[in-house]
C-alpha cells in the first residue's frame, strides 16, 4: 500500500509498504477514507519533535472503517464508518482512569499514531487499543464532517472543556487557523455572552466572519486594546491561545483579567517567558498540554444534531498520491487554505 513516511528530518515522502495486519488482541485494521495534514507533521517534519520516530508513516486525523478486529476488540465489527482518534489509550491506567489520556503510560498509550507507530496517511492503518481509539460515525454525519473529530475538533472542545468558560462569559481565542477556530467554535457551546477571535491574518478573519458568523474577528494588532476597553472587568474571562507564535503567550495573559483560566493549546517551536512579576497579582490559572482527547462520540453526537460544523475548514482535498503538493499547499498557508484533506482512494 502507499504510505506517506517520515523519512529524515525534513523529509516526507510517498513509500510503498505492506499492508498492516493485526498484532494484538485488541487492535483493529481501519481502511482510511479520509485523513488530513496538521501543523504537528510539519513540526515532525522540520524535527521539533523528538519522539517521532523516522521511518512511520505520518497522520494522526482520519476517517475510515473497520477491515478487522483482534478477539478483544468488543464495540466495533468489520464494515463499521469511525473516527480515529489521534490518542490511543488503556482506559484503566492511573492516568486514563482520570480522563487524562495524552498520558497513558502504557507503550502505546498518548499520541502514538503518525508519531511512535505508523499513522493515518495511508490506505490502512493499525490502531492499537482499538475500542478506545476508534468512535463509530453516526450515519447522517459525512467523512468530511467528521475528519477532524478525533484531533483538532478533539483539541478544540477539550481547550473549551479546561477553560472554566461560564455562560455569559467574554473569551478570547488567539489564533484563527483550524485549531483556533475549533476552540472558538467549542466555546460557543458553553453558552457565553462572546467569543472573540483574533490573528494577524486577514484571510483567516474573513474566513471567520463568512463562515461562522457567531465568532467575532479581531486584528491581534488591536486585540489588547478592545478587549480591555470592551470586556466589562478589564479584560477576557476566559482566554484560549491556539497560536504559538512568538508575542502570543504574552498576549494572551495579557488580554486575561484578573483570576481568569488562560488555556494554552499551542504548540510552541521555542521556549516562553512566564514573567511572574509582571503578572503579580492578576492570579491567573494556567492550563496547559496537549488534548485528552476520548470525548469522540460526544463531539460526533454534536455533529449529527448540527449544533458543531468543522466542515468548512477542510477547504482542499488531494489524493494521497499527490501528497506532496497537499503539504506545499499546507504549509504555505495560500489560497485560504484551512485544513488539507488527503484521499487514498483517489
Ligand atoms: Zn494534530
Ligand atoms: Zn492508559
Amino acid at each position: 500500500m502507499r504510505a506517506y513516511t517520515y523519512l529524515s528530518e525534513g523529509k516526507f515522502a510517498l513509500t510503498e509498504k505492506p499492508v498492516p495486519s493485526l498484532l494484538k488482541d485488541t487492535d483493529a485494521i481501519v481502511k482510511i477514507t479520509l485523513t488530513s495534514i496538521c501543523t504537528s507533521d510539519l513540526h515532525i517534519r522540520h524535527g521539533f519533535v523528538p519522539r517521532a520516530l523516522p521511518g512511520i508513516t505520518v497522520g494522526h486525523e482520519a476517517v475510515g472503517v473497520v477491515e478487522s478486529v483482534g478477539g478483544k476488540v468488543r464495540s466495533l465489527r468489520p464494515g463499521d464508518r469511525v473516527s480515529v482518534n489521534v490518542e490511543t489509550f488503556c482506559g484503566e491506567c492511573f492516568f486514563c482512569k482520570r480522563g487524562y489520556v495524552n498520558n497513558c503510560t502504557l507503550p502505546d498509550g498518548g499520541w502514538a499514531l503518525g508519531c511512535r507507530i505508523d499513522g493515518m496517511q495511508a490506505e490502512y492503518v493499525r490502531v492499537p487499543y482499538a475500542d478506545n481509539a476508534l468512535t463509530p460515525i453516526p450515519e447522517n454525519v459525512s467523512d468530511k464532517q467528521a475528519l477532524l473529530a478525533g484531533d483538532i475538533l478533539a483539541t478544540g472542545y477539550w481547550a473549551a472543556k479546561i477553560s472554566d468558560i461560564e455562560e455569559g462569559a467574554d473569551v478570547l481565542v488567539i489564533g484563527a487557523g483550524p485549531t483556533g477556530i475549533c476552540c472558538a467554535i467549542s466555546a460557543l457551546l458553553k453558552k457565553p455572552n462572546r467569543v472573540f477571535i483574533c490573528d494577524i491574518d486577514d484571510v483567516r478573519l474573513d474566513f471567520v466572519k463568512k463562515h461562522y458568523p457567531s465568532l467575532i474577528p479581531v486584528r491581534s494588532s488591536e486585540t489588547a486594546e478592545r478587549i480591555a476597553a470592551e470586556c466589562p472587568h478589564g479584560g477576557a474571562d476566559s482566554v484560549i491561545e491556539a497560536a504559538g507564535t512568538a508575542d502570543t503567550f504574552r498576549l494572551a495573559w495579557e488580554c486575561a483579567r484578573p483570576n481568569a483560566t488562560v488555556a494554552i493549546v499551542a504548540m510552541y517551536d521555542s521556549p516562553q517567558v512566564l514573567p511572574l512579576p509582571d503578572m503579580y497579582g492578576k492570579n491567573l490559572t494556567f492550563k496547559t498540554g496537549g488534548v485528552d482527547g476520548h470525548d469522540a462520540a460526544e463531539i460526533l453526537a454534536l455533529i449529527s444534531r448540527g449544533e458543531l460544523d468543522s466542515s468548512p475548514l477542510v477547504t482542499h482535498t488531494f489524493p494521497l498520491s499527490r501528497a506532496d503538493e497537499a503539504y506545499e499547499l499546507f504549509s504555505s498557508r495560500a489560497d485560504g487554505v484551512m485544513k488539507v484533506a488527503l484521499d487514498p482512494s483517489a
